[in-house]
This record gives C-alpha cells, structure tokens and sequence, in this order.
C-alpha cells in the first residue's frame, strides 16, 4: 500500500520513505525508525546505517531530551523555566540556559527582520484568542481587550544578555509574556540532530511537528525525501519534493491549528499589528534554512505577511521559501529562486 511509505510530520509536511515498497528489500537497507510524541505533536526520526540493537536506547534518549525541551520552552506547563520568567513581574535579568538565549536571540532576529510580524512576546493575544493555555474565548474579543493584550506585548521590552558567568532574559514591562510555541518544533529538531552527531550518527532524518532537518543520505544511498502537503488533499499527496542537503525545513498552515468562534475561522496564528488572527489568502508558508529554528521562525512571520509582503521579504533576503496560495477554489504555489534548487520533482 503506497500510503504506508508515506508519514505526517503534522499535516502540511511529511517525508517519503523511499524504497519501502521494495519487498525484496534487505534489512541493511531499511531505516531504523523511532517515534513518538511530544509537546502536543509527534517526533520521528529515521536512521541508515545505525545496528537494530541501537534501538531501545536511542528511543529512550531521544524521548528523554524532548520531554526535557518542553520542560524547558512550554508555555502549557506552570513550571517550565519560560513560564516562571512569564510570572516573574519584576525587571531584574533572570538567569536562562545557553539553549534558551539562543532560541530567544534569533526569535528577536527574525521578528525584526519580519518588522515584528514574528512576535514571541505576542503571547497576550495568544491567549486572549484562545490558543493559549486559556481557555476558548466564547465571543469575539472586543477592541478593548485587543488594545489591552497588545499594550503587554512588543519585542523591545525582551533583551538576551550574555554574561561571562552565564546568559540572562530581561523584560523591562512587568507582565511581558514569552511564547516560544512558533519556534519550538523548530528546536527540538535542531536538538535531535546534534544527539544525534553525539551518538556518532550521519544519516539521519529527524523530526518534530512540522519541522525536518537531514543529513546524509538515505539506506538506498539516495537523498532523505521530505513533501510539502497538497492543502486540499487527505491523504499524502505530494505538492513538492525536496532534498534538504543538510538544511532544516518548517511549515506554517493556516489550516492546522483552528477553530470557529461567531461563524468565523481563527487562525491561531497571531498578526501582532492587528492583534487578530490573521486572515488572508496566504495557505501555508514552508522554509528551508541552515537550521530548523530559523525555518520556523521565518515561516510564521511570513504567513502574517501574507502574499505579497512574504514573497518580497523571501526575495530581500534570500530565504529558500514555498508558498501555497488560495485563488477562488484553486490553490497556486510560488517558490523562490533559493527554494527551487532543493526541489527534486515539482
Ligand atoms: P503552525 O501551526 O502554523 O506551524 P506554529 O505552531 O509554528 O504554527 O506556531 C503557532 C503558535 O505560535 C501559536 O499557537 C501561538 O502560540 C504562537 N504565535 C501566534 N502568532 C504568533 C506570531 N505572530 N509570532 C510568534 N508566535 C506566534
Ligand atoms: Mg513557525
């Protein structure tokens, strides 16, 4: 069955598994796969070349340093170390892990770059909508509460300070509120990928959610296959093909994560200028970047763009991007010139 050499990464990115349908295949060249589930979503990871006897203790470790990432990055969770900085309501720096000023440092990046399309502290809005740890709001928000969510957010009251002794988070608005949500898969994939290395692995396909990374080549000695989604379709069916050379990939889908409130569709993404979900055209933004994180951080802020501006932004700064537009009932993609060298079919 062609559907079982075929896996979700979340919905809008998945990864062929080449060669499976090949019955005479031998057990050198199959992957061995680990999977399973973490910060509300599922991780997997493909191996070549690794012994079967590896299995047990890899699946452990892999687990072990996943839940340890949600530990560290949930919102959902009262005593990760982002939401004790979340309830800390002074403005003294608080000391962080190296891992957590790096997230943070490039969220800061991207969200400049993206003119704060892109914003970790829009986490008040998050909440007010109803995608946070909150509950479901029953009426829309009115532009008053909007005004007072969005007066609690802004990435210039968020600085990462780097000390000889350590790094440190500093707020300078007492109620700021950090979600590393968008950026989390993101990550954690980057994270697997240096166990990975440690573990003295080379080929390997890691991933968490909607976010890829690989490296190396597959058991058959072909390129890892990672396809963009079909928005329309069910079942797998693949828009794109892509080798990632060693890159990161993440996808941003304003038809993963929704729900319906007074009739309308809410995306949970957040356009931090309007303090409303964003609603346009633009289905699904897909990034290819050095690392996962940045593939993550990039895809969310172009999905806020939009068409237009995403493509501009993708264009200025030379971002490997895939956009998938609404037309009537008709989807449309579009792919930058760095995109394009990553395609292995259309
Ligand atoms: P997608 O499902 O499209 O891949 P992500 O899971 O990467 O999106 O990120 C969505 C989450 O990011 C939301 O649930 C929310 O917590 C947070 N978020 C919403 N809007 C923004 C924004 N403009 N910038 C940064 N984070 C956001
Ligand atoms: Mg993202």
């Amino acid at each position: 069955m062609k559907n079982k050499c075929l896996y979700y990464a979340g919905l809008a990115v998945f990864i062929m598994i080449s060669g499976c349908d090949n019955q005479n295949q031998s057990r050198a060249d199959s992957a061995l796969i680990l999977q399973g589930s973490t910060m509300g979503t599922f991780w997997r990871v493909s191996l070549a070349d690794v012994a079967p006897e590896r299995k047990e203790s890899l699946q452990k470790a892999v687990q072990r340093q996943l839940d340890d990432d949600d530990r560290t990055l949930s919102t959902w969770k009262a005593d990760s170390v982002l939401s004790r900085f979340n309830r800390y309501r002074g403005s003294e720096p608080q000391p962080v892990s190296d891992d957590m000023a790096d997230i943070v440092t490039e969220a800061l990046r991207i969200g400049k770059k993206t003119d704060g399309a892109m914003d970790i502290t829009v986490g008040p809005l998050v909440n007010l909508w109803g995608f946070g740890p909150d509950k479901q709001p029953v009426k829309t928000p009115t532009q008053a509460q909007i005004e007072a969510a969005r007066a609690k957010t802004g990435l210039s009251h968020l600085r990462v300070i780097q000390r000889a002794e350590g790094a440190y988070l500093q707020k300078d608005l007492p109620a700021l509120y950090v979600d590393l949500s968008t950026v989390g898969e993101g990550f954690a994939t980057d994270h697997l990928a240096r166990l990975m290395e440690k573990e003295g692995i080379t080929r390997y396909l890691v991933s968490v959610g909607g976010a890829v990374l690989t490296r190396g080549l597959n058991p058959q000695g072909e390129p890892w296959k990672v396809a963009i989604q079909k928005p329309t379709d069910r079942e797998n069916a693949a828009q794109a093909v892509v080798d990632l050379q060693g890159h990161g990939i993440s996808t941003s889908g304003s038809y993963r994560n929704y729900y319906e409130l007074d009739g309308k569709r809410l995306s949970h993404v957040i356009d931090p200028a309007t303090g409303a979900p964003i609603q346009h055209r633009l289905v699904s933004a897909t990034v290819i970047a050095t690392t996962a994180l940045e593939a993550d951080g990039w895809d969310t802020g172009l999905m806020v763009l939009g068409e237009e501006k995403a493509k501009a932004l993708a264009l200025r700064e030379k971002l490997a991007v895939y956009l998938i537009i609404r037309q009537g009932d008709e989807f449309v993609s579009w792919m930058s010139p760095q995109f394009r060298s990553f395609v292995l079919s259309p």
